[in-house]
């Protein structure tokens, strides 16, 4: 392993190698590309799937991803270092291009991101940093990226896919994030357990059901009045509270957690902030403090969308990206995909390799945003977004239930428990042109 950043030839590095960092590499190498990739991680264990850690906490959990053909490290030829990230800095502070702002527009960018390490390009010369892996790019260092051991590395090329952290503010409850926290909680629980979980979102509902089946007592706690509040804002809590009751789940609405109570495992599922080694100062922050990115995952210095009518440029970090959860995409449309989800870090990760090797135009479009959950003995996937006051639908039968949410008689988003064909549908109907394709 590398101690001297001045030794060997500048890389492409990878931060985090989950989903998203893992499928990155795969594509790139699928796609050619032949030099050095460097793949930080700090997990000491092979790259494994996480949604399976609440779907599956008492059976099968750990589901390494080489086994489910997402392709491992060895394979690909990375290099792996088992380390973590702790620094970061540009080394090129100057970067020659020409603006399309006016002074003070570059004037009061300047002050506000704190730095000269940016690049601003137009609709005109969007594909500027497009095939950015030929060879001129891979002898030009321009970040140096420094490990919790003190290894410093030359990077021509980082991608930061670190994803999220839980959170934990809560004395003495656990979380459940990575392998050795579905290890510790299916060791705690069993029939008779008595569980506390903290939080009525996707986690929180996942293991309520798995801890329920096992048959464990399991009460559940939610500050808001709601079930799955953040993602669907009121619009299903009386579908779930049925599957809940069956289950044996108490629920408490509105109630923030009290504490002092009696149980044998208080879990902490209130959710998860993204996370990434980047100064404070360096790029902006989507509102759910992710790194905010363009489509194809260049971190960007300020929040102005770029659209092919408009000549305000946008400004990003050369050879800078990040994908997976610890990103948020600014769409040329102004608007915001987040990121939180499985499907888009699969997607994104795919969207930044094909920009790195200069073959955007094989991709035709931007997947809509995507969830699914497996819980209560539903198979549930939501596509799409909840517009705060869109028009909802339901469509309900024997065996399966499918909520729509409109603006207009535009079909925004769409809730289907266990009605795969309808999500399959929505699917193609939200998915939107990429940029490249309207050029
Ligand atoms: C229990 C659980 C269940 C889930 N279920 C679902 C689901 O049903 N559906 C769904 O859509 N999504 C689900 N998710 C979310 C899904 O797993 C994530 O969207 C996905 O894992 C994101 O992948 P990622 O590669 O961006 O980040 P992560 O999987 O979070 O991986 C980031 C990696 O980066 C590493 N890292 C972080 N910082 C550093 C650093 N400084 N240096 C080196 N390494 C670093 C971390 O150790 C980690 O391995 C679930 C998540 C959890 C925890």
């Amino acid at each position: 392993m590398s101690t001297s950043a001045q030794k060997d030839e500048p890389c492409l590095a990878i931060v985090g190698r989950s989903i998203a960092g893992l499928t990155l590499a795969r594509h790139l190498r699928e796609g050619g590309y032949d030099s050095s990739i460097l793949s930080f991680e700090s997990e000491k264990c092979e790259p494994y799937d996480r949604p399976p850690l609440s779907k599956e906490l008492f059976g099968n959990y750990f589901h390494p991803l080489a086994e489910e053909g997402y392709g491992s490290l060895e394979d690909i030829g990375a290099r792996q270092i088992d380390e973590t990230v702790t620094h970061i800095e540009s080394i090129t502070s100057t970067f020659t291009s020409a603006f399309t702002r006016t002074e003070a527009e570059n004037s009061s960018l300047t002050t506000k991101i704190e730095t000269s390490a940016y690049h601003s390009y137009t609709a005109e010369d969007a594909a500027y940093t497009s095939g950015i892996l030929d060879a001129s790019t891979r002898t030009n260092p321009r970040w140096r990226l420094t490990t919790a051991e003190g290894h410093t590395f030359e990077i021509h090329t980082l991608v930061l896919a670190t994803g999220t952290r839980p959170h934990a503010t809560i004395p003495g409850a656990r979380v459940l994030y990575s392998a050795s926290d579905a290890e510790t909680l299916r060791s705690q629980i069993g029939k008779g357990s008595c569980v506390h979980i903290v939080g009525a979102g996707w986690i929180g509902m996942e293991l309520a059901s798995q801890c329920a089946n096992v048959g464990a007592h399991v009460e559940v706690w939610e500050a808001s009045p709601h079930i799955l509040g953040r993602s669907f804002a009121g619009a299903v809590t009386d579908i779930w509270q049925p599957f809940l009751r069956k289950a044996g789940v108490k629920l408490h609405l509105a109630t923030p957690y009290p504490g002092g109570l009696n149980c044998d495992v208080l879990v902490q599922a209130t959710g998860a902030s993204p996370t990434f080694p980047l100064p404070s100062h360096l790029g902006i922050r989507s509102a759910r403090g992710a790194v905010a990115v363009d489509v194809w995952g260049r971190i960007l210095a300020d929040a102005t969308p770029l659209t092919h009518s408009s000549p305000i440029c946008q400004a990003i970090f050369p050879g800078l990206y990040a994908i997976g959860d610890c990103a948020d995409t600014l769409l040329p449309t102004g608007t915001w995909n987040e990121g939180g989800h499985w499907m888009s870090a699969l997607h994104g990760a795919a969207r930044t390799a094909t920009h790195l090797l200069g073959t955007e135009s094989s991709l035709r479009f931007l997947e809509a945003p995507e969830i699914f959950s497996t819980q209560f003995g539903h198979e549930i996937g939501f596509v799409g977004t909840v517009e705060p006051h869109a028009r909802i639908e339901r469509e309900e039968t024997e065996d399966s239930l499918i909520l729509r949410w409109f603006t207009g008689h535009t079909l925004r988003g769409l809730l289907a428990v266990d009605a795969p064909r309808a999500l399959a549908r929505a699917r193609k109907v939200l998915r939107s042109p990429l940029p490249n394709q309207e050029v």
